[in-house]
């Protein structure tokens, strides 16, 4: 399988520099919150798929809501003229569970990036719908991560994610990001990032034109960038300065939805209403291919009343795929009865306490991320004063040793990340614990 995985199946952009060197690891099953690879090796899924699997992987009423569609109805287009009951179910689904956020309308995907770049597109249009067609840029944050079609790249604030795709999409702006442990302003007080953070966003709006920009879109918590956790007051500023100028809020729930941050969304967990939320992940933990971008009804009016004639194609053929549908249903439902959002609260803190134990222990740990639900980080570093970044080699070592004492973790590019399945119990958690302590110590 080794051998031939290296023929035809293609990972080398996928990951980070530290684990280029070493062959993918093959994972034939899962059950519960663990996974088994192909040695027959187990370990706690740390990273819930990739964010996505909130589930775990052993829930049978979305596994049978899955089969059951099959059986009735694959396929069909629910977008150019035709709809389908499983379609229309998953839409009043979703638009009920972001209710208490303002979402009106869903518009399903295939996937987080599918999601973003639909929100972009729709942004444009809403403005040009609303006699503005010079509303065509964006904003966004340095440490963001928004997907790998066109417009995610181009509003990705990571360089890592963008050079050697340029000329992305002009006009598109990046603001530090509300990271205390580096940034441009060598400011530590999370609420006085904020305000820097704010002053610079009116100073670039100012600069461009308000009348020129579209949107801003943030994550409510920055996840692949390495689980940034802004200031509660951030996400507020943010919607205040868009809401002067005229510029759409839409909040990048890829990751955050559903649960994560220990509230149904990550922009309700800042108390904050966006204008529109873009989905994916944990809207079917993973079972299948699926995304949604939602509006407010605000959004929405502007489509669908007078004018909207002018409005120009943008579609997909899986946009409401009916067994992805069925997927949604079935996965919403699950994670309302379960209650994941509470789970995530209470395994979360004890995650978080955990990793501030580890950090006691081991000086490699130069900065601890998370408090927020089950998104948790750890930088690590070569030596705690100077801050200097750990090399990918250390990297390396501490992901296989996690990995080998029980837990699987995230490798970003100076960060351990971690994302276990919201249904994850307390012992599950001390068992990702216990194996970073032996992964760290092995760095
Ligand atoms: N937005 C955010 C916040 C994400 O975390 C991701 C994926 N990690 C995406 C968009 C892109 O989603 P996908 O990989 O499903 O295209």
């Amino acid at each position: 399988l080794k051998e031939e995985n290296a023929r035809h199946l293609w990972h080398p952009m996928g990951h980070p520099g530290a684990l280029r060197e070493t062959p993918p690891r093959i994972i034939r099953s899962a059950q519960g919150v663990s996974i088994t690879d192909q040695e027959g090796h187990s370990a706690v899924d740390a990273v819930g798929g990739l964010w996505c699997v909130n589930l775990g992987y052993s829930n049978q009423k979305v596994k049978d809501a899955i089969a059951a569609q099959l059986q009735d109805l694959p396929y069909y287009s629910a977008f150019a003229g035709t709809t389908n009951p499983s379609a229309i179910e998953a839409s009043h689904a979703v638009c009920e569970f972001f209710a208490e956020d303002g979402m009106a309308r869903a518009f399903f995907t295939s996937g987080g990036s599918d999601s973003v770049d639909t929100a972009l597109r729709l942004a444009r249009q809403y403005h040009r719908l609303n006699g503005a067609p010079q509303r065509t840029k964006f904003l966004s944050l340095k440490k963001g991560y928004h997907g790998t079609h066109w417009g995610g790249a181009s509003v990705n604030g990571n360089n890592r994610f963008r050079i050697g795709y340029e000329p992305l999409l002009p006009g598109c702006f990046h603001l530090p990001s509300p990271y205390t442990y580096r940034n441009p302003f060598d400011e530590t007080d999370p609420a006085t990032l904020a305000q820097k953070i704010a002053a610079a966003m009116e100073d670039e709006i100012a600069f461009q034109g308000a009348e020129t920009i579209a949107a801003f879109i943030m994550e409510p918590i920055q996840g692949a960038g390495g689980v940034i956790v802004p200031d509660a007051s951030f996400m507020k500023l943010m919607r205040e300065i868009c809401d002067r100028h005229g510029i759409l809020l839409i909040s990048d729930e890829v990751i955050t939805g559903f649960g994560r941050t220990g509230h149904w969304s990550g922009a309700r967990h800042w108390g904050v209403k966006p204008d529109m939320m873009t989905t994916a992940k944990g809207i079917t933990s993973g079972y299948y291919p699926v995304g949604a971008t939602l509006v407010s009804d605000k959004v929405a009016e502007v489509f669908e009343g007078a004018g909207a004639e002018g409005a120009i194609w943008h579609g997909y053929t899986y946009s409401a795929h009916p067994v992805g549908a069925a997927a949604v249903v079935a996965t919403l439902e699950e994670t309302l009865r379960l209650d994941l959002a509470s789970n995530a609260a209470a395994r979360g803190d004890q995650l978080f306490k955990g990793l501030q134990a580890l950090a006691e222990r081991h000086e490699i740990i130069g900065d601890i991320r998370g408090g927020h639900g089950l998104m948790a980080g750890l930088e690590i570093v070569s030596d705690r004063g100077s801050k200097t970044a750990m090399d990918a080699a250390g990297m390396a070592r501490i992901h296989a040793a996690t990995y080998e004492a029980g837990a699987m973790v995230r490798l970003g590019m100076h960060n351990i990340l971690m994302s276990p399945p919201l249904v994850i119990t307390e012992a599950e958690i001390d068992t990702i614990l216990t194996a970073l302590d032996t992964g760290l110590a092995a760095a």
